[in-house]
C-alpha cells in the first residue's frame, strides 16, 4: 500500500503557472497512478436505473472525465434486489448487465481518468418492501420495515458484493467503492444502534465489524491486488448512540488490514438531524475529522463535504488532513471544473452552491438529476449549445437568472446580444437571497455570470430600465424582467408599519424587535432567518456552527453529538399563512428540514389557519382557531408571493414586436432561479 501523504509538501509551492499544486499531484497507488486528486464523489443521477439511459450516463462522466477530475465513482449500485434503493433501482448481480457499463468506462477512459463503480446495499433505507437490515428496526425516514437478515442471507449478501465486484472489473472498472457509510447496510452492521444480533455478526465491535472486513477481504481477493477499492465510513455518525471516535478508528483500521487502498470519509446517516451538505453548512467544516483519522491509518484518506472550490480544497490537502478532496455537486455544476483550477481560471468555475434544488431533491422525487446553475447536467446529449447558424441581434431584459443565462448562452452561440438591467448591478432577485444568512454561496453564481458576460462578450448595459424604444430594432427581444411582490389588501394594510421584504432585504427600513411576517413559502422563512440572526453568519464561522447544531468539534462522542447550544434570536419573529397545517412543506425536498429546524432552534412562533383582520398602531390583528389576538409587533412583513412584471410586454406587442418570456415574468407561481435559469438556457439553445 502506498505511503499516505501525511506533511503539507514545501517542495510544492504555488505559482501562477500551478496554483494548486497539490491538488494537482499524481497520486502513485501501487499498482495504477491517478492524474490528480479531484475525486468525483458518487451520486446518484437517475441515470443509473435503466439499460436505455446508459448513453447519456456516458456522456455525463465523459464531459466529466475530459474536464480534468482524476477517478469517478459512480452512483451507486446494489449487489442484490434486497438492495434495491427503490424497486428496479440500479444493480449489478448477471454477466449481462456488464455490457452497458462498458460504453460509460470506455468514455471514461478516453479521457485519462480512472472509475470505480459504487456497490451500495441500502438496508434499512431501502424504499421497499424487501428491505432487509441486521436486526429488524424500522429507519425513521422510510416506512417500510426492514427484515432481519439470517446468518445464511448475510453470507449470501456477502457473496453477492463479491460477485458484483467481480462483474464490476469485466465491465472496465478500475476498482469500487464499497459505501460502509451513511447509514446503509453495512454501517447498520457496524452500529449497536441498528445491530442487536448476537451471533457472530452482531454484539461486540468486532463482530459488527465483521460484514465490513469480510466484504472488503473477500473482494480483494477476488478481484486482485491491482484493483482500486476504496472504502467509505462515517467519520462522524451524527445520530444518537452512534459509534464513538474509538469505535470509528477501529473500523478505518480493520477495512485497512483486510485491504482496501483508499479510505473515503462520509459523514452522518442519512437520518441525522444535523445538516452535512446544504448550503448553510460551512465550507469544508468536517474535513477536521478527516485529519483526525490520519494518525490512525496509513490509506490515502479522502475529505468530503462542502468542498466546492479549489482554495478549500488545496488549503486541505496541503495542510496534511487529506490525499484526495470528494467533489459530486461540484462537477454536476462545471464539469471543467479540474481542468479551470488547474490552469489557473479559479475564476471561471460555475460554483455549486449546494442548493440540492436540481440535484438531491431530484432524486428524491424520483427524477433525473440536473443542477441549478448547469442545466445541461445530466442532460449533455440534449442540451447542446451549437453555434448559431444566422448570428443576430438580441435584446435580452432585465439581468436576473433568467435573462443572464438567456443572454450568456445566446452570446456563446454568437449571437450579438445587449442585455439591459435597471438597476446598477446584475442578479435580480438573487441578490437578495445572497444576504440571508446560509446563503453566503449564492453570491459565486453572480461572480460566474459577470465572468461569463466578459467572456461572451455579452454588452451590458447597467442602470438602463429598457422601453419600447430601446428595444425597437433587435431581431429578438426576450423580457425576463422578473417579478413584483404581490400586494396583501387588508385594513390597515397600508399602516407605516407594514412593509415588504424587499425593503427589509435592500435595507430601506430596520425592524424593530418584534416582527410579524406574512407567507411562509421560501422568502417568509429565508426572512425570518434573516431577521432572527444578528452578527456573523453561523456558516462562516465553522465553530459556532457546530456549537449552534451540537457537533463535538473534537469528534470524540457517541456520534460526535453534543448538547445544540443555538444563540438567542436578535428579534422576536412570527411565521404566518392563512393555511391551515404544518409550515414549509413546499419547501426543498432534503433543506426545508434545516429551515424549519433553524427556525425553532431562534423561537420563531409558527402559525398556520390564520386570517389577518388587520393592522394599527397596536400591531397585527389575526384570528387563528377562532379566536382574535393581537401580535404587538413593531413591523409587518409582506412575503405573500409574486406576480410577473409584464408592463413592457403590452407596449411592445402594441409596437409590434413580439417578445419572448422567461423567468418570473412568463410565469411568477412557484418561480424559483432553477426554473429562470433553465428556461433562460434553452430558449437561448433556440434562438
Ligand atoms: P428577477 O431575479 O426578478 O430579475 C429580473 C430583473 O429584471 C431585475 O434585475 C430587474 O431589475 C430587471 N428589470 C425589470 N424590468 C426591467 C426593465 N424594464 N429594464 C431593465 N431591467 C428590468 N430561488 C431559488 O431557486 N433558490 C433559493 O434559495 C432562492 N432564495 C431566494 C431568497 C430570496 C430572499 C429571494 C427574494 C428570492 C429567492 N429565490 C430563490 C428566488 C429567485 O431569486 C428568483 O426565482 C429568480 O431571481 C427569478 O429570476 P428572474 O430572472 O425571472 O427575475
Ligand atoms: P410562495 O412560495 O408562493 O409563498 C407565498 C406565501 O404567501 C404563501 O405562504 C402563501 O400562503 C402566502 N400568500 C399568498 N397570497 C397571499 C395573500 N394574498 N395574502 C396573504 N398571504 C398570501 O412565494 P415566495 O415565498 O414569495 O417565494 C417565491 C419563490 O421563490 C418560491 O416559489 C420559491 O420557489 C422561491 N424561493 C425558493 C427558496 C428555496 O429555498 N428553495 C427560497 C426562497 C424563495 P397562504 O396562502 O397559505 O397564506
Ligand atoms: Fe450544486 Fe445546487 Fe447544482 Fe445541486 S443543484 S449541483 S446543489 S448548485
Amino acid at each position: 500500500m502506498p505511503s499516505a501523504l501525511s506533511q503539507p509538501d514545501p517542495s510544492l509551492p504555488a505559482t501562477d503557472a500551478m496554483p494548486y499544486p497539490h491538488l494537482f499531484q499524481p497520486l502513485d497507488l501501487g499498482f495504477t497512478t491517478l492524474r490528480n486528486r479531484v475525486l468525483m464523489g458518487s451520486m446518484h443521477t437517475g441515470l443509473e436505473d435503466r439499460r436505455r439511459d446508459f448513453p447519456r450516463l456516458a456522456a455525463y462522466f465523459a464531459e466529466r472525465a475530459a474536464g480534468g477530475v482524476g477517478l469517478i465513482v459512480t452512483g451507486g449500485f446494489s449487489p442484490n434486489v434486497a438492495g434495491w434503493l427503490q424497486p428496479f433501482a440500479s444493480r449489478l448481480s448477471w454477466p449481462w448487465e456488464t455490457g452497458k457499463h462498458r460504453q460509460v468506462t470506455r468514455a471514461v477512459h478516453d479521457s485519462g481518468a480512472r472509475i470505480c463503480l459504487q456497490l451500495l446495499h441500502a438496508g434499512r433505507y431501502a424504499y421497499h418492501p424487501l428491505s432487509v437490515a441486521p436486526s429488524r428496526i424500522k429507519s425513521p425516514i422510510t416506512p417500510f420495515t426492514p427484515r432481519a437478515l439470517s446468518a445464511r442471507g448475510v453470507e449470501r449478501t456477502i457473496v453477492a458484493y463479491v460477485r458484483a465486484a467481480r462483474l464490476a472489473r469485466d465491465a472496465g472498472y478500475d476498482g469500487v467503492e464499497i459505501m460502509g457509510s451513511e447509514g446503509y447496510l453495512i454501517n447498520e452492521f457496524a452500529s449497536a444502534r441498528t445491530n442487536q444480533r448476537n451471533d457472530r455478526w452482531g454484539g461486540p465491535l468486532e463482530h459488527r465489524m465483521r460484514f465490513a472486513t469480510e466484504i472488503v477481504a473477500r473482494v480483494r481477493e477476488a478481484c486482485g491486488p491491482d484493483f482500486i477499492l476504496i472504502y467509505r465510513q462515517s467519520m462522524a455518525e451524527l445520530v444518537p448512540e452512534g459509534s464513538d471516535w474509538a469505535q470509528i478508528v477501529a473500523q478505518a483500521q480493520a477495512v485497512e488490514a483486510a485491504g482496501a487502498s483508499i479510505l473515503n470519509t462520509g459523514i452522518g446517516w442519512h437520518e441525522s438531524r444535523v445538516p452535512t451538505i446544504a448550503t448553510s453548512v460551512p465550507r469544508a467544516v468536517f474535513a477536521t475529522a478527516t485529519a483526525k483519522m490520519r494518525a490512525h491509518v496509513r490509506l490515502p484518506l479522502v475529505a468530503s463535504n462542502r468542498i466546492n472550490m479549489p482554495d478549500v480544497a488545496e488549503g486541505i490537502l496541503a495542510s496534511g488532513a487529506a490525499d484526495l478532496v470528494s467533489m459530486a455537486r461540484p462537477l454536476l455544476a462545471d464539469p471543467e471544473w479540474a481542468n479551470k483550477a488547474r490552469t489557473g481560471k479559479a475564476h471561471s468555475i460555475n460554483t455549486c452552491i449546494a442548493c440540492n434544488q436540481a440535484c438531491l431533491d431530484h432524486i428524491f422525487q424520483n427524477r433525473t438529476a440536473s443542477c441549478l446553475v448547469n442545466p445541461r447536467a445530466c442532460a449533455e446529449t440534449e442540451l447542446v449549445y451549437t453555434p448559431a447558424a444566422t448570428p443576430r441581434r438580441i435584446a435580452v431584459v432585465g439581468a436576473g437568472p433568467a435573462g443572464l443565462a438567456c443572454a450568456t448562452v445566446a452570446a456563446e452561440r454568437g449571437h450579438q446580444v445587449t442585455l439591459f438591467e435597471a438597476a446598477d448591478e446584475i442578479g435580480g432577485q438573487f441578490r437578495l437571497a445572497m444576504r440571508i444568512p446560509g446563503k453566503e454561496e449564492f453570491a459565486e453564481t453572480l461572480r460566474w455570470f459577470r465572468h461569463r458576460l466578459e467572456d461572451t462578450g455579452v454588452q451590458l448595459r447597467l442602470a438602463s430600465p429598457a422601453d419600447a424604444a430601446a428595444l425597437a430594432g433587435f431581431d429578438e427581444v426576450v423580457l425576463a424582467t422578473g417579478v413584483v411582490p404581490r400586494q396583501v389588501a387588508f385594513p390597515g394594510s397600508g399602516h407605516p408599519r407594514v412593509v415588504s421584504y424587499l425593503d427589509v432585504l435592500e435595507r430601506r427600513v430596520v425592524p424593530g424587535r418584534r416582527v410579524a411576517i406574512i407567507g411562509a413559502g421560501g422568502i417568509g422563512f429565508d426572512v425570518a432567518e434573516y431577521l432572527v440572526h444578528d452578527g456573523p453568519s453561523p456558516t462562516l464561522d465553522p465553530a459556532l456552527w457546530m456549537r449552534e447544531w451540537g457537533v463535538d468539534p473534537e469528534f470524540a462522542s457517541s456520534g460526535a453529538l453534543v448538547e445544540p447550544q443555538p444563540a438567542p434570536p436578535a428579534r422576536q419573529v412570527w411565521l404566518l399563512q392563512r393555511s391551515p397545517g404544518r409550515l414549509g412543506t413546499r419547501l426543498g425536498k432534503t433543506t426545508g428540514w434545516i429551515h424549519r429546524a433553524t427556525l425553532r432552534a431562534r423561537q420563531v412562533q409558527t402559525l398556520g389557519g390564520v386570517e389577518y383582520l388587520g393592522v394599527d398602531d397596536a400591531g397585527l390583528h389575526i384570528r387563528t382557531e377562532g379566536e382574535t389576538r393581537v401580535l404587538a409587533v413593531d413591523h409587518v412583513v409582506v412575503c405573500a408571493g409574486q406576480e410577473p412584471r409584464r408592463e413592457l410586454f403590452d407596449l411592445l406587442t402594441a409596437a409590434g414586436i413580439s417578445p419572448h418570456l422567461i423567468g418570473g415574468a412568463d410565469v411568477a407561481a412557484e418561480l424559483d432561479a432553477k426554473r429562470a435559469i433553465d428556461q433562460g438556457s434553452r430558449l437561448a439553445a433556440r434562438l
